[in-house]
């Protein structure tokens, strides 16, 4: 595989962070307002956004844990977030309060030296919104500024908290009511603006970014991220321009290009940067374009954050087939390359380039890979990459790597100034993709991907074929010298978010439930905790009152595939030096066996046969048996489905009879007979699973 794609000099880094705070400086009164935000670098003890800074490096100046005291390190406390459903945010910390939030978009005030939760907002979220959510209903965090608390929500709102007392202020719906859009990401502040995204082009949906005066709520601007209708006018030039790489009726489907996780701030320039998912449907053949680019969809994104205006773009992906979102962290920092310094922004795509881009110009600098890559062999002397023409899907089949869930994916990453290096976790694996199903119709209501779950053929072989690919680690990347520095193999494919600190450590949770601590120069193992369930959620740490603490939430989301995944409750944990705090045990227990049904629904073998492919259309998304949230009894697997709960069937799936629990009514999309044969479908995979375990319990 070609490692590089621009050889690059002798380079060294800059050192560009200004002095450190002392450990445990005072925590401030005052409102928190655009100068703190742009001295949190200065600011040692607080966690005031994201990203810890504008720049999202997370790298923490303190150190009073280091690589002598680490070991000393035990939990504190820890609070149960009442969810077995994922948890992927970063805690905020700032006067002694952590903000944080749990699934469906929960806020939590928490006193960050005890863990006395101060309070929770529930914002209400319809539960059957998740139904437009393609990877559970996760949120990543919120934001603070002045003395508001900002969170976005599953059902697209952007709500404004009052800090002190988690009593709203404020509430729009950025996304079309009746749209499926939803947001997961966290939002940021921008020059007296809230800016949010969305996410949802698994969907027909069109991603824009919006930004919102922080005090009212008024609408700043909104910047589309794909071109509308052409025989309507463009929003802007820069959407004139990128109409041009779409053809057909892509308007119908929306694009997609949904920013849904990073959205980064540079003050100095007045520009944010977003990553855009990939275009929608998944296929081009099903966007009507088989050589466009689709910009900006699969892109890094430079926006003026005082208009709204797109400055420039790079996009990683041009006419995407493999739902290489461009979504994965953005972190800034000020490099000396060739002897040059450069401001720059840096991401670990989906794609499994490792991208450095001149962030003043959207000039590529490096693209490197840094995990098993087969759709591409390069990049151009024009920063294109060099697609390999058998990575396209066709009706054989092909494998390629990454996967659709990534080389890398939201995670939050860290880069060190002291070490230069940037600490990511990297998962090695493929997909089977094949053309996609000839009788694909868009339903604007449903999922607009084009893959045919109904798909059972010779291919399926082919995919046992796939696991051995299928590897994690944490990685350390120089982004100077383009190279790895060091890697942790993990047991695992799923490993979380990083932390470094100025006491010479990364902090990362794996998927099954370790929570470690490596020494930032070469890796080394110095501490480990047993979290009992996964981590996927990023580390952050903060101090008060001379001691320093690390927060991690605990809790795997709930589609991952892994069979190392530790499930159970979600919980928020933190640490310090010397503490003693036990962590409750685990309730989740492994699956009793299924039970054999004791009835069975009336239908021929080939509409038990119509029904899996029904299944896997509509249910398997959420009721998949090996998913998180289905192991775990957060959703139910529906081979267990009792008499009683059959002779409700039709008036669950399109009565919408528990709609308040999460099942929305399919009465548009499935017919009655449909829900027989869906029926008869779920109880002969009960009767064959549970045959097989009766077998196996023979055999002892
Ligand atoms: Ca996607």
């Amino acid at each position: 595989m070609s490692p590089i794609l621009r050889t690059l000099g002798r380079a060294t880094l800059a050192i560009g962070i200004g002095s450190f705070g002392l450990l445990g400086a005072c925590s401030r009164s005052h409102d928190l307002d655009d100068a703190a935000l742009r001295d949190a670098d200065a600011d040692s003890a607080e966690w005031l956004s994201y990203g810890r800074t504008y720049s999202e490096q997370r790298h923490s100046p303190l150190k009073q844990i280091d690589e002598a005291s680490v070991s000393r390190l035990g939990l504190a406390w820890s609070v149960d977030m009442q969810t077995l459903r994922g948890l992927e945010a970063t805690p905020l910390e700032r006067d002694g309060v952590l903000y944080t939030t749990s699934a469906w978009s929960v806020v939590y005030a928490i006193d960050a030296r005890t863990g006395k939760v101060l309070w929770r907002h529930d914002p209400g979220v319809p539960k059957d919104h998740a139904k437009f959510v393609c990877c559970d209903v996760v949120n990543r965090g919120v934001a603070l500024y002045g003395d508001k608390v900002y969170v976005g929500t599953i059902d697209g709102r952007l709500v404004a908290l009052d800090r002190k007392t988690g009593a709203p202020v404020w509430s729009v719906q950025t996304t079309p009511i009746d749209g499926p859009y939803a947001i997961t990401g966290a939002p940021r502040i921008a020059g007296g603006k809230v800016v949010i995204g969305n996410a949802g082009s698994e969907y027909a949906v069109r991603g824009f970014l919006s930004a919102y005066q922080a005090e009212t709520g008024d609408l700043a601007w909104r910047t589309y991220l794909v071109p509308g209708d052409p025989s309507k006018p463009f929003e802007q030039d820069a959407l004139r321009r990128a109409a041009a790489s779409w053809s057909g009726q892509w308007y119908k489907a929306g694009g997609g290009a949904s920013p849904w996780d990073p959205i980064v701030y540079d003050p100095a320039l007045d520009l944010v940067y977003v990553g855009t998912a990939n275009a929608n449907p998944w296929y081009p053949e099903l966007r009507g374009d088989k050589e466009g680019d689709n910009l900006y969809a699969s892109s890094i994104v430079a926006i003026r954050a005082s208009t709204g205006e797109i400055v420039w773009h790079y996009q990683t992906t041009p006419g995407d087939s493999w739902d290489y979102d461009a979504t994965q962290p953005i972190t800034l920092a000020d490099l000396v390359i060739d002897g040059r310094p450069r401001k720059v922004l840096m991401q670990p795509n989906k794609n499994a380039f490792l991208y450095v881009i001149d962030r003043e110009t959207g000039k590529l600098i490096s693209a490197t890979p840094y995990a098993s890559m087969t759709w591409a062999t390069g990049i151009d002397s024009s920063g294109r990459p060099i697609v390999n023409p058998a990575a396209r899907p066709t009706a054989m089949g092909a494998i390629v790597s990454p996967a659709d869930y990534g080389a890398h994916n939201w995670n939050p990453t860290s880069f060190s100034p002291t070490t230069g290096l940037l600490y990511l976790a990297v998962t090695d694996g493929g997909v089977l993709l094949h053309v996609v199903d000839p009788k694909f119709k868009l339903n604007p209501n449903d999922r607009t991907m084009g893959l045919d779950p109904r798909y059972a053929g010779p291919l399926k072989a082919k995919r046992d074929s796939l696991a051995p690919l299928a590897k994690g680690r944490l990685v350390a990347w120089n982004p100077v010298t383009h190279r790895e520095a060091w890697r942790v193999d993990h047991p695992g494919l799923r490993s979380g978010g990083t932390l470094s600190t100025a006491g010479n450590i990364v902090f990362q949770g794996r998927g099954d439930g370790s929570f470690a601590a490596y020494r930032a120069t070469d890796g080394k193992l110095l501490w480990q905790y047993d979290a009992q369930v996964g981590i996927a959620a990023a580390p952050m740490t903060y101090a008060i009152d001379g001691v320093q603490y690390v927060a991690v939430l605990a809790a795997p989301p709930g589609y991952y595939l892994d069979p190392k995944i530790r499930l159970g409750p979600g919980r928020l944990l933190v640490f310090a030096l010397d503490g003693k705090a036990a962590l409750p045990p685990n309730p989740v227990r492994p699956a009793t066996p299924i039970p054999p049904p004791t009835f069975t629904v009336k239908a021929t073998p080939a509409e038990i046969t119509e029904g899996g492919g029904l299944f896997g259309m509509y249910c398997r998304r959420c009721h998949n048996p090996d998913f998180n949230y289905v192991k775990s009894g957060s959703i139910p697997d529906l081979r267990r489905a009792n008499e009683a709960t059959h002779a409700t069937f039709e008036q669950i799936v399109r009565g919408g009879a528990r709609r308040t629990l999460g099942m929305p009514s399919f009465a548009k999309d499935i017919s009655s007979d449909q829900v027989r044969m869906i029926e008869a479908y779920v109880l002969d995979q009960a009767r064959q699973v549970s045959s097989v375990s009766r077998a196996a319990e023979g055999g002892h």
